[in-house]
C-alpha cells in the first residue's frame, strides 16, 4: 500500500452513529470501528486542490506516529467519494468549551488547573516531536475531556487544510473572529511554538473565568486593531491567584520572544495547582 499515506481503514469497517460536533470544516460523528467507540470526522474534499490533499495525507501520516495520554489518539483515515474520513478515539465528555460554559457543572479551581496542565503536556509533546508540530488552532473547543476528566488535545496536524479553509471563510463573511490567534499570526501569518503559547494564554483565561473571551467584539477589523495595535487582552479578575495571573499575562505577551515555553508553563502550573487546591478549601 501507499507508504506516504495514513494507516488505511476500509470505509465498510466504520459504522456511523449520532452527530456529536460541527467544526469549521467538517462534521464529527460518534461511531464504531474494529469493536471500539470512535469519533469519525468527515471533511468535505471538493474544497481542496491536489497539492492541499497531498499535504493533508503527509500530515495525517505524521499524526499517526504520535502517542501521548493528553493527545487524542489517531486511529486511521480513509476516503469515500467526495470526502476524507479521519477516525480517532472517542473522548466521551466532549469539548472543554461546552463544559466550562455549563454552570450546572462544578469544576473546582484545582481541577480546572489540572485540566490546563493536561492540555499543556499534550501541546508540549507536539512541540518536542520531530518534526515539530505547531498546533495552530489551540482553543477550548479543541480540548476534549474523558471520563476521568483528563484532557486530550485534538485536531492537530490539519493545519494545511484549515488555513486554506479559513481564508475562504474570511472572504465570505466577517464572522468567526480569530479569538485565540496571536497578533503576529493575524498580521504576518507567522506561526511557531510561541503562537500556540499565546492561544493557550487565552484558553487559561477562559478556564479561570468560565467566560467567553472578547465577547463584546463583533467586527473583525476592530478586533484585529484592539489586539494587534492596542494590545487589548481579556480582563483578569482581581481575585485571581497572583501566580496564575503572571502566567496568563506572560503567555499572551505581545512579544513572542517573551512568552514562556510549554516546559515552563507546565512547571508554573505544577505550583499553581497546589495554590489552587489551597484556595479551594478556604
Ligand atoms: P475547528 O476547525 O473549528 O476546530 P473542526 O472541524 O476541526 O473544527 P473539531 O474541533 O475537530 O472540528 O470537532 C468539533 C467538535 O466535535 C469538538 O469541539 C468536539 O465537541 C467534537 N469532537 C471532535 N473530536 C472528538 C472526539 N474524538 N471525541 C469526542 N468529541 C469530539
Amino acid at each position: 500500500s501507499d507508504k506516504s499515506g495514513p494507516p488505511e481503514i476500509r470505509p465498510e469497517e466504520i459504522t456511523f452513529e449520532e452527530l456529536i460536533g460541527t467544526g469549521s470544516f467538517g462534521k464529527v460523528y460518534k461511531g464504531r470501528c474494529r469493536q471500539k467507540a470512535v469519533a469519525v470526522k468527515l471533511l468535505h474534499k471538493q474544497n481542496y486542490d491536489a497539492a492541499t490533499l497531498a499535504a493533508f495525507r503527509k500530515e495525517v501520516h505524521l499524526m499517526s506516529k504520535i502517542y501521548h495520554p493528553n493527545i487524542c489518539l489517531f486511529m486511521g483515515a480513509c476516503t469515500i467519494p467526495g470526502k476524507c474520513v479521519i477516525v480517532t478515539e472517542l473522548v466521551p465528555k466532549g469539548n472543554l468549551e461546552t463544559l466550562l460554559h455549563d454552570e450546572k457543572i462544578q469544576l473546582p479551581l484545582y481541577l480546572r488547573m489540572k485540566m490546563a496542565r493536561d492540555a499543556a503536556l499534550g501541546i508540549n509533546w507536539l512541540h518536542e516531536s520531530n518534526p515539530v508540530f505547531v498546533h495552530r488552532d489551540v482553543k477550548s473547543s479543541n480540548l476534549l475531556v474523558d471520563e476521568n476528566m483528563q484532557v486530550k488535545i485534538c485536531d492537530f496536524g490539519l493545519s494545511a487544510l484549515k488555513q486554506k479553509h479559513k481564508m475562504l471563510k474570511d472572504q465570505s463573511s466577517a464572522k468567526g473572529t480569530p479569538l485565540y490567534m496571536a497578533p503576529e499570526v493575524m498580521m504576518f501569518k507567522e506561526f511557531n511554538e510561541s503562537s500556540d503559547v499565546y492561544s493557550f494564554g487565552i484558553v487559561l483565561w477562559e478556564i479561570l473565568t468560565r467566560k467567553e473571551p472578547f465577547s463584546h467584539h463583533r467586527e473583525l477589523e476592530k478586533f484585529r486593531e484592539a489586539v494587534c495595535v492596542k494590545h487589548e487582552r481579556p480582563p483578569v479578575p482581581p481575585e485571581c491567584l497572583e501566580s496564575l495571573r503572571r502566567l496568563i499575562e506572560r503567555c499572551w505577551d505581545k512579544d513572542p520572544l517573551r512568552r514562556p515555553s510549554f516546559k515552563e508553563i507546565i512547571s508554573a502550573l505544577d505550583h499553581i495547582i497546589v495554590d489552587a487546591a489551597i484556595s479551594d478549601v478556604r
